[in-house]
């Protein structure tokens, strides 16, 4: 199967869509029933690895799997999963290495909206339970003024150092 205009539109629609689901996953699963998995990236740690990075390993062979049942049977999927890819890669580079910074990269953008992005999930970090968080999205950013006021809202304490674990 060619690149055709036809098939980069549906890997770009898998790149966004891709977004809305993270959104989705990060807020409902994540912070929900996966918390189990999620609060090891919740908590200040020094290690190499956490509990959270199973999730990308799960994403992972999911997308093995599609590449694979694309190759056997339907091409369609060869796109979708040409574009899940590259939001795990867009993903790795912003949250992993700009905002966690996970990888070796000095570069710390000053303004703009990568700025933004990365204002937007230290506000996500600033809640370390599974309830009140805000901001769920990855490669999306609301204005972190409008986040900073939610956050509290959903914890009026926040800021006097208030963390006992469950409570919210
Ligand atoms: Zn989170
Ligand atoms: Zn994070």
């Amino acid at each position: 199967m060619g690149v055709s205009f036809h098939t980069t539109l549906i890997a770009l629609a898998a790149l966004l869509g891709m977004e809305v689901f993270a959104w989705f996953a990060h807020k409902y699963i994540m912070h929900g029933w996966g918390w189990g998995w999620h609060q090891s990236h919740h908590q200040r740690h020094n290690r190499l690895l956490e509990k959270n990075d199973l999730y990308v390993v799960v994403f992972s062979l999911v997308v093995v799997g599609l590449f694979a049942l694309g190759a056997a049977r339907w091409p369609v999927l060869m796109p979708i999963a040409t574009g899940i890819t590259l939001y795990g890669v867009l993903y790795s580079l912003f949250h992993d290495g700009l905002v966690h910074r996970r990888w070796p990269l000095r570069w710390q953008p000053k303004s703009g909206y990568l700025r933004r992005l990365i204002l937007a999930h230290r506000i996500h970090h600033a809640v370390h339970t599974r309830e009140g968080a805000v901001s769920f999205g990855f490669l999306w950013a609301e204005n972190p003024e409008k986040l900073k006021l939610r956050l509290l809202e959903n914890h009026p304490r926040h800021g006097q150092k208030t963390s006992q674990p469950g409570s919210s």
